[in-house]
């Protein structure tokens, strides 16, 4: 990515102090966000934003 500079546009989590992407800014950091009304689960970051086990990329629904 040479060439690219992000440095300007880069917001920093107030709690951890580490850069939130502007495009991969979560709504509620480390809380599930699948559905159209938030799961609210401890969750982790996967690509497509904050997920439980449950709503993982992949997880099995029966
Ligand atoms: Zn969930």
């Amino acid at each position: 990515m040479q060439g690219r500079r992000m440095s300007a546009d880069l917001e920093y989590d107030p709690d951890t102090g580490r850069p939130i992407p502007p495009v991969l800014r979560p709504p509620v950091p480390y809380e599930c966000s699948a559905g159209a009304t938030p799961c609210g689960a401890p969750a982790r970051f996967f690509a497509c934003g904050w997920r439980c086990r449950d709503h993982a990329p992949g997880a099995q629904t029966d």
